[in-house]
């Protein structure tokens, strides 16, 4: 078999998935062409719309394919209180629990002075300047346990205090090192409950 060919070349692209190796790849390939080709249509076209038309929320930098997401859009949440997180897909985890009813800020990392990351590529001046604005009552700092998180939530935490706006941190059951996507909504609830003012 052709390992150039178009079988090869679509076991190759599917190794780009998370947690996706070259047996698991030739699998999904296998399964795909020989018993769901509606279905892989319906995938690849689904794929290509989602790459073309989503792009950042204008307000809190996470995924839409709207200027503005279905959040920000939401004029029965509260824009006085801001959940901080390190990615897009915390902002989905935490709105999935519904445990919180006010907007996000999504810094798409976390500082990390030795690889370049600094205040300006987290966004942070863009939260600089809503914070300036007088609107925010407080942040919630949901960035993760691990040293940088912390770190960041400890810089936020800083620039919360320059502006008078209370800064709050998660803590409950979050698990040192952990990431939010591995917390199930129960202990994300605690989480949200049990924070702690900084
Ligand atoms: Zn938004």
């Amino acid at each position: 078999m052709q390992k150039n060919g178009l079988l090869g070349q679509l076991i190759q692209g599917l190794c780009c998935l998370p947690g996706v190796g070259p047996k698991t790849a030739q699998r999904m390939a296998f399964q795909l062409l020989q018993h769901n080709r509606n279905g892989a249509r319906l995938l690849a076209e689904t794929l290509l719309r989602a790459i073309d038309e989503i792009g950042y929320c204008r307000e809190c930098r996470t995924l839409t394919e709207d200027s503005l997401c279905g959040i920000c859009a939401d004029s029965s949440r509260d824009s006085s209180l801001i959940c901080i997180v390190e990615n897009p897909a915390d902002v989905w985890i935490i709105d999935q629990a519904a445990v919180f009813k006010g907007r996000y800020f999504v810094l798409h990392g976390r500082l990390s002075p030795l690889d370049g990351i600094g205040p300006d590529e987290l966004g942070l001046d863009i939260l600089e300047q809503r914070l300036a604005t007088g609107s925010v009552n407080e942040l919630i700092l949901a960035t993760s346990s691990t040293v940088e998180g912390e770190a960041t939530a400890y810089f936020i935490g800083e620039l919360a205090g320059k502006y008078h706006v209370q800064a709050s941190r998660i803590a409950h059951g979050v698990p040192m090192g952990g990431e939010l996507e591995f917390i199930d909504s129960g202990t994300l609830s605690h989480a949200f409950n049990g924070r702690k003012q900084i």
